[in-house]
């Protein structure tokens, strides 16, 4: 497949082209990595994620209550995109509301991972991985709420960015967990990684938590020899499976003669990341998800009163991973609960927070496994709390707020992707690209 960069030096008739091959090949892939092939604007085809509005198309984030839903405006990131030579092209299939690890619990059925069709591709954004990864996709949005994008490009073997909160506005994309979700690229190198996220960004006066400072271009002046401290946490490593393990210690030692500088941290509150990421983002989602009622958008099930429209709406209309959430949130907000879990939780947050920040004290940038394993087996992340557990290196950067990046480094003997991710300071997105751009050429990876 051409890269992003290369594709923007193409003519309109070669790009009409290759969206009517992305369509005949996404087809004929049987991955289910597209629920639609819409098309808006003109240039260069981005996948979209069904939970980014794009102006009159069907939105749907993958659940049975949003069918019917028509887009009535168009999500900011869509509309910058638009005004960088690029288009919105299909629409990529996602966990329900972006919830989950697997993109098993969409509405549209499984997404299947190219490097081996009976793993799946992660999750939540798994559609947009699995299309780049699978040669059906230049590039992707996904958002990313506790890893969503960083952990899909991970078993899929492509590169996946998460910007800093606030960085990307949220306008226009499907809130999960308010506090937690940013839209970002996922490509197949670090440098297209950049183009998209640059089109992507800026100030948004729409979105009210969307930062207001002048950002740099990164693409144009991405340094792959920029020398930097980079932080590894060796009490973090040790849950991650023997072959991630390698494949980190491997990527230290490469990062090490590229000529950066490894220093060793060590972090204490970890252990509290997945509690406190499943109650903060439970309680977000089911506030959010309220809305949904049968009333103002997508499906209405039949019903005699007020009361039961609601009722039935909802029991038939969302999965059963989101109603677990909706049922975990509002326990966790309701009033004889809400000072032992959620204000804890947001207690520990900061706490989270301070602890990255100390690092960043002495570091430019933290080196992290993405995942404990590659990507599990379609079917066997049945068990909630099993799959919760799958998010421990991710969650914790979206409570901090913080940048990452995930690129895949090796794989293993089934030939199945490992990645690992990068994280800087926030705002510090330039410093990110650029680690990430030298890890790029030191791993070698499709090599
Ligand atoms: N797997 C995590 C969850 O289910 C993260 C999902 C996401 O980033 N959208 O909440």
């Amino acid at each position: 497949m051409i890269t992003l960069k290369e594709a923007l030096t193409k003519s309109s008739e070669e790009l009409a082209e290759l969206r009517a091959e992305l369509e005949t090949k996404a087809k004929e892939s049987g991955l289910n990595a597209y629920v639609g092939f819409e098309s808006s604007g003109k240039g260069v085809p981005i996948l979209i994620k069904d939970n980014i509005q794009v102006k009159d198309w069907s939105v749907t984030s993958g659940s049975k209550i949003l069918q019917g839903y028509i887009a009535p405006y168009e999500a900011t990131a869509i509309k910058n995109l638009k005004s960088k030579g690029m288009m919105a092209f299909g629409r990529a299939n996602m966990d329900e509301f972006a919830m989950g690890s697997t993109t098993e619990s969409s509405f549209y059925g499984a997404t299947k991972n190219p490097h081996g069709t009976d793993r799946v591709p992660g999750g939540s954004s798994g559609g947009s991985a699995a299309a780049v990864a699978g040669g059906i996709a230049i590039a992707a949005l996904g958002s990313d709420t506790g890893g969503s994008i960083r952990q899909p490009a991970a078993y899929c073997g492509v590169v996946g960015m998460k910007p800093t909160y606030g960085r990307v506005s949220r306008f226009g994309l499907a809130a999960y967990a308010s506090s937690l979700d940013q839209i970002g690229p996922i490509a197949q190198n670090v440098e297209d990684a950049a183009i998209l996220y640059d089109a992507i960004k800026g100030h948004d006066d729409k979105d009210s938590t969307s930062a207001d400072f002048e950002i740099e271009d990164i693409a144009n002046n991405l340094n792959p020899d920029a020398k930097l401290t980079i932080a590894v946490i060796d009490n973090y490593i040790s849950e991650a499976d023997e072959d991630t393990q390698k494949a980190y210690a491997d990527t230290v030692k490469v990062l090490e003669e590229a000529g950066h500088t490894i220093v060793h941290k060590n972090m204490q509150n970890t252990k509290y990341d997945i509690a406190t990421y499943y109650i903060l983002a439970t309680a977000e989602a089911a506030t959010n998800l309220a809305r949904f009622d049968g009333v103002r958008y997508g499906t209405r099930a039949e019903s005699k009163s007020t009361e039961e429209l609601f009722f039935n709406t909802r029991s038939e209309g969302f999965g059963t991973e989101v109603k677990r959430r909706i049922l975990l949130g509002n326990f966790v907000l309701s009033s004889g609960y809400y000072d032992a879990y959620y204000v804890k939780a947001q207690k520990v947050r900061h706490l989270i927070r301070d602890e990255f920040n100390a690092i960043f004290e002495e570091a430019d940038l933290i080196l992290s496994p993405v995942a404990p394993t590659v990507a599990p087996k379609i079917g066997a992340s049945e068990d909630p709390l099993e799959m919760y557990k799958s998010d421990m290196y991710t969650i914790a950067i979206n409570l901090a707020g913080l940048p990452a990046i995930s690129l895949p480094v090796a794989k293993d003997d089934e030939g199945m992707p490992i990645g690992l991710q990068l994280i800087a300071k926030a705002f510090n997105e330039k410093t990110l690209f650029d680690g990430a751009s030298s890890m790029e050429k030191a791993v070698n990876y499709s090599k």
